[in-house]
């Protein structure tokens, strides 16, 4: 587990009083703290910038305080380019690094100036056509293709994904926008998801650099910003080590030192855009045990399932599950830990040792704070649960509501029905 859980059990229960289970729970000075880290880290580059991957936890709340903390956005669709405008996210602060991408979306990221990463090199001519202009500053996704190895299961092999332009296709990109009068030009990549080996990081930061080199000179471009993408992974299961960012930005460094600078690409801006180890450690899922079952393994069922937080359920994904005050309680028992949810693969955990867990008792899950409730559905009519916020001085402030039965129905024509 990469970070433990901010409150004992009195404390939980008192929370609990006012805010029934299931809920997420952010850590606000814990969340701030790691993004201090995270920006010491890179502090060593001339210009260095995380873009939070809204997607990740769409809250304005959230938004905000790492906002506070220096943080632009990178966002995918409509809804989240307003979230980050709720959040006081402005101009170029914002990335758009989405792909087929309907025309609407860009005029809007467009008329903010907002960053525009173009996924294909026929949204170029999309952009034109729809929108009138190109805008000042653009940047392209690249997809190395074979070129980069070792990419893990959750995002695939590079030459079978769907994202980005292919090797060709960038110089060509590059040349049409600068014959366009494109002033201002960034590179992007993203192959790794939830990866801790930082060389992995080193190895595509060294990859987008030699790009840029020869970018320049087959395009006479410069490049000025290069966008490492995010993938930065965080330790989900007990054995794992939390990605050291010295380490990966000193490894970078040393890439910088020996490929950017000889080359007169310096000063290059260095951009990420993370999700996972921004907010992932510091957010947790908080559930009460409801039922126990006795068949042919031990199962214990919460109040939460796989809608409010799918990753287990989806990929098979490792999350750490504790009891409120049994934290050092032998684990004597090997459970199904399991939601409600009309599928098998609603199980939070599988053959998991752990305490016994009495009804009524509070299993958290942790490592939900970024890819959980944002990753909820309603699937079986489930009503996602809502969002607290625990600030730095120890008081807690509801970030998002429950979902209501109102909400479920809201999209329903009612009247309709009565006269069909
Ligand atoms: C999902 C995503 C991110 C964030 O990924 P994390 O694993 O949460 O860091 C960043 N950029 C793009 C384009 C993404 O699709």
């Amino acid at each position: 587990m990469s970070s433990n859980f901010p409150l004992n059990k009195s404390q939980l229960d008192n929370l609990i009083n006012d805010f029934p289970t299931p809920f997420y729970l952010y850590d606000e000075a814990a969340i701030r703290e790691n993004m201090r880290k995270f920006t010491k880290a890179f502090s060593i580059f001339p210009v260095f910038r995380e873009h939070f991957a809204v997607k990740a936890c769409p809250n304005p709340y959230i938004l905000k305080i790492l906002a506070e903390e220096g943080c632009g956005a990178d966002c995918s669709s409509l809804p989240e380019l307003m979230l980050s405008e709720m959040a006081g996210i402005k101009g170029k602060k914002v990335i758009f690094t989405s792909n087929e991408t309907p025309a609407a979306e860009y005029q809007f990221a467009y008329d903010r100036g907002n960053i525009i990463n173009f996924d294909d090199i026929t949204h170029i001519d999309y952009f034109k056509k729809n929108v009138g202009k190109l805008p000042d500053t653009v940047c392209f996704r690249y997809n190395p293709g074979a070129e980069k190895q070792g990419c893990n299961s959750i995002i695939g092999k590079p030459e079978e994904s769907k994202y980005g332009l292919t090797r060709e296709q960038i110089f060509e990109a590059y040349k049409i926008c600068k014959s366009e009068g494109v002033k201002h030009f960034g590179l992007h990549t993203m192959v790794a998801s939830n990866e801790l080996n930082p060389a992995f990081f080193v190895d595509t930061a060294k990859l987008l650099f030699e790009l840029c080199a020869e970018i320049k000179e087959k395009c006479g471009v410069r490049i000025e910003f290069v966008d490492l993408g995010g993938g930065l992974g965080i330790p989900y299961k007990p054995e794992q080590k939390a990605v050291d960012y010295d380490e990966v930005a000193k490894g970078i460094r040393a890439e910088y030192d020996r490929v950017v600078v000889p080359n007169d690409l310096d000063p290059l801006e260095i951009y990420w855009e993370c999700g996972r180890p921004i907010t992932g450690p510091y957010g947790w899922l908080v559930t009460t045990a409801i039922h126990e079952k006795h068949i042919y393994r031990e199962y214990i069922a919460l109040d939460a399932c796989m809608a409010d937080l799918m990753r287990p359920g989806m990929y098979g994904a490792y999350h750490e599950v504790t009891v409120s005050g049994k934290e050092d309680a032998p684990k004597t028992k090997v459970y199904d830990v399991v939601g409600s949810l009309c599928e098998n693969c609603d199980k939070f955990a599988v053959q998991r040792a752990l305490p016994e867990i009495k009804m009524g008792d509070h299993v958290i899950i942790h490592d939900a704070g970024a890819h959980g409730r944002a990753m909820g559905f309603n699937y079986n009519g489930k009503l996602r649960c809502g969002e607290i916020l625990m600030r730095p001085d120890g008081t807690f402030k509801e970030i998002r509501r429950k979902e209501t039965i109102n909400d479920l129905f809201a999209t329903l024509d009612l009247d309709g029905v009565k006269n069909f």
